[in-house]
């Protein structure tokens, strides 16, 4: 199958590329393995995207989606294995299905959830430790329940999951949050919340579901435990980089895409990104921005291929 623009990654950015793309009437592909939407379908709560007023994750993708696949986009629920460059303006994609070309890419991959590190973490996924407050919350009714971080991610979750749980606490490394004051003073005006400050979580105990936090005080050096039922792990996020790097474009020291901010273009002519993979400022409204530069450049690249 040939398309002038394979997309992938299917978040905001994705979806929005996909729009535009097929706005210029280019044949478009965006292809995502897993569910629509990305990150975002993770929020419970999305406030600050203009114009949709507060509405969740789920909604707000499924609403881009329409929209996309209204446009004439198609959305290909296939995995990506590798994309290779051919020549000028030849690309080829491939998935576990069959081998696809196109004339230009764009890299919507986004970033995932970082973990931890700590080793009983993985011994407890699906066991009361949880990367996503949107899907596990619900498990927690009247329950007593640690989030991990300090970022909006976390202070976000844990204003959802108070509503639901009957204690929840935030485990924060530091002393100060690193998320907007906006959301600290919810949070500190919230009854149900008890912030731990300086405080690292080195262990999760249980027999087979989570029971305890082995908990340290950076500051003091005092060990404790803390009797939880879930654990909602918000420690930021890693860029999903792979096919970037396999198709040889630059990153940076921290595995985000480097591209040019005037038209998303990577190291790679041909080849642009978007979205939460550049690591600029991981705002949906940041990813559908950089998602309209990089369709409008990939048209202007298609365009000049023409001459
Ligand atoms: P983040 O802003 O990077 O925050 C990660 C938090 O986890 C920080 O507080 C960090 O502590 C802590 N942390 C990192 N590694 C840790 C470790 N090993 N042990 C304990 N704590 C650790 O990540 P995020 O909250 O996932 O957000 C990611 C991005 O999405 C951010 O740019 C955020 O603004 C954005 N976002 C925006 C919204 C919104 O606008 N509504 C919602 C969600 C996310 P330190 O503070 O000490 O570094």
């Amino acid at each position: 199958m040939k398309y002038d623009v394979i997309i992938v990654g299917g978040g905001p950015a994705g979806l929005t590329a996909g729009l535009y793309s097929a706005r210029h009437k280019l044949k478009t592909a965006v292809f995502e393995e897993g569910v629509v939407g990305g990150q975002i379908t993770l929020t419970t709560y999305i406030e600050n995207y203009p114009g949709t007023g507060s509405l969740s994750g789920m909604e707000l993708a499924a609403r881009m989606k329409k929209q996309t696949e209204e446009m004439g986009a198609t959305v290909v629920k296939e995995h990506v294995i590798e994309i290779k460059k051919r020549g000028e303006g030849k690309f080829n994609v491939k998935t576990e299905r069959g081998t696809y070309e196109c004339k230009t890419i764009i890299i919507a991959t986004g970033a995932a959830h970082r973990k931890l590190g700590i080793k009983s973490e993985d011994d407890f996924v699906g066991k009361g430790v949880s990367f996503c407050s949107t899907c596990d919350a619900p498990l927690f009714q009247d329950k007593t329940v640690a989030v991990i971080g300090g970022g909006n991610s976390a202070l976000e979750s844990a204003l959802y999951i108070a509503d639901i749980a009957k204690e929840t606490y935030i485990i924060h490394r530091r002393n100060e949050f690193r998320g907007e004051e906006y959301l600290a003073e919810k949070i500190s005006k919230n009854a149900k919340i008890e912030v731990l400050w300086d405080t690292l979580v080195t262990e999760i105990k249980g027999k087979t579901m989570v029971e305890k936090l082995i908990l340290k005080n950076v500051k003091t050096c005092k060990v404790s435990e803390l009797k939880v039922d879930g654990v909602f792990i918000y420690v930021g996020v890693t860029p999903l980089n792979q096919l970037a790097k396999g198709v040889g474009v630059e990153l940076s020291d921290k595995g985000f895409i480097e591209v040019d901010w005037d038209t998303q273009q990577t190291s790679i002519p041909g080849v642009f990104a978007a979205g939460d993979v550049t690591g600029r400022l991981l705002q949906i409204g940041v990813a559908v921005g950089e998602a309209i530069i990089a369709s409008t450049s990939a048209y202007k690249y298609i365009k000049n291929l023409q001459k």
